[in-house]
């Protein structure tokens, strides 16, 4: 069976295959970061790792792009109560982001894009729009009319055709069933972040961000977009509506929207309490790969009640994966290759994959490898298991661990893990190259306190611990 996944805009499971070559250009919407991310949101983000990493087991290259939402209303109320520019106050979330995305052991997107340094995108996409009669003007804010594409609404499966005309919204958040014309740049506000350009004083709406910055990096037509579910619409609907009124081509083939996660049955919310951090799961003494384990093995388009049991849960898969993998490298085993065992190996590789290929049914791939685990252990304990096994055995679980990643233990030397000082030398030369030496003697500092020497050389910085 080939590679197939549910696309939200035809409603069915389809073959997938990319429009060009081997590379698939794919597009997730990134974090606002105007907080610490919570472990909703990175059920948002392991998805499209898991997705990534099983692309390319299935011989594709990436093109993948996330933007990260860097202006829009929520950072402005935030940043003005807290005191701060929207680049102060923004760079503190991006950057734990990115660390949190590190320690959590998602592969980096080809390429990570903030909205702010996509403004002439934007404005150029708004122009467009309007060369194309799609916009109008109103108390100097532009806004789309979405009765002029009559396709609104196709991949929410709404029905807009009584939409009342003229009604406008102007916030970036609003009601999910609240079908309005929406605003593309707003104008300015007294007291809030402003660009000047040829349409005027003022920012971008949300929608138009990502619809912009996709286009400018993977052209007129995507293969693969994805993000929540909660993004179906208006987000998504708004973008095909921006993006296919410009081009008059398809914007994305294939729609994959996570499901959301609650906890204890529960939506996460700030009155309940009940919203967790990776930072605070951390601070509970949980390792990072078990809350990917919890996040991956749950199919993304499943609803995923996240519980501490689950968690404990998860550390404990893990465990009996890592004794499996420590067993199977160090017990003496009877000379020999068992036939039986070896097509037992491929049988289990082949379900695997297969479960994989079937719209990610990451629950299926470990049921697959809990199944084999178990009955070559069985085996071993018979004294039934030959060494000329073991590689093969090893072979399936690198085959499962290139997916989910969890076998290797978080290090923890100082306080930081490899991929969080990782992530911090990455800031430290993002910071060099914009001539912040400030930012950059404080990561150096940061990173000595922690026992962390770098060395930087021709090839790029090095880093040991002392
Ligand atoms: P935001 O930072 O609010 O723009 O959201 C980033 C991503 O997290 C989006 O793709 C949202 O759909 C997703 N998201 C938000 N809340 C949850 C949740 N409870 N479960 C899963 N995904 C979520
Ligand atoms: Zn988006």
């Amino acid at each position: 069976m080939s590679l197939r996944f549910y696309n939200t805009l035809t409603q069915q499971l389809e073959e997938f295959k990319p429009l060009h070559d081997n590379v698939v250009r794919m597009y997730t919407c990134g974090p606002t970061v105007y907080n610490y991310a919570h472990i909703g949101n990175f059920r948002s983000f392991v998805f499209p790792d898991i997705l990534r990493r099983w692309l390319r087991a299935r011989g594709y290259t990436l093109d993948h792009v996330m933007n990260i939402t860097d202006i829009e209303d929520k950072i402005i109320r935030d940043s003005k109560a807290a005191g701060k520019s929207i680049d102060e106050f923004t760079s503190v979330y991006t950057t734990a982001f990115l660390e949190d995305t590190a320690t959590l052991r998602l592969e980096r997107p080809e390429r990570i894009v903030p909205a702010t340094q996509h403004i002439p995108e934007m404005v150029e996409a708004v122009q467009h729009l309007t060369e194309r009669g799609h916009t109008y003007v109103s108390d100097g804010s532009v806004y789309y009319r979405i009765s002029t594409f009559p396709e609104y609404g196709k991949l929410s499966h709404n029905d807009f055709s009584g939409i009342r005309a003229g009604a406008r919204v102007d916030v970036d958040e609003y009601d999910k069933d609240d079908a309005r014309d929406f605003v593309l740049w707003k104008a300015a506000k007294e007291g809030e972040p402003a660009w000047d350009t040829p349409i005027g004083k003022g920012r971008p709406g949300w929608h138009i961000e990502c619809s912009a910055m996709a286009m400018k990096y993977l052209g007129d037509t995507l293969d693969i977009h994805t993000g929540g579910v909660d993004l179906t619409f208006p987000h998504h609907e708004n973008e095909i509506a921006q993006a296919e009124g410009i081009t008059g081509k398809q914007f994305v083939r294939f729609w994959l929207h996570a499901e959301h996660l609650s906890v204890d049955s529960q939506k996460m919310s700030k009155s309940l309490g009940n919203i967790y951090t990776l930072r605070d799961l951390k601070e509970r003494g949980f390792a990072p790969e078990a809350l990917r384990y919890l996040l991956a093995s749950v199919p993304y388009r499943k609803k995923l009640n996240f519980t501490f049991d689950g968690l404990k849960a998860a550390a404990t898969s893990i465990e009996r994966l890592r004794n499996y993998k420590l067993r199977m490298e160090t017990d003496k085993f009877p000379d020999g290759t068992n036939a039986e065992l070896i097509s037992r190996t491929q049988a289990a590789r082949a379900a695997f994959d297969a479960a994989l290929d079937d719209d990610l049914n990451t629950a299926g791939a470990l049921g697959t490898v809990f199944e084999y685990i178990r009955d070559t252990n069985t085996a071993m304990d018979a004294g039934q298991f030959p060494a000329g096994n073991v590689t093969d055995a090893l072979e399936f679980l690198d085959r499962f661990d290139s997916v989910f990643d969890v076998l290797k233990p978080s290090a923890r030397i100082g306080g930081l893990s490899d991929s969080e000082v990782d992530a911090l030398i990455v800031e430290r030369t993002a910071a060099k190259k914009s001539r912040n030496f400030g930012r950059s003697d404080e990561i150096r500092a940061e990173l000595a306190a922690q026992g962390v020497i770098l060395e930087d050389t021709k090839e790029g910085v090095r880093w040991k611990r002392s």
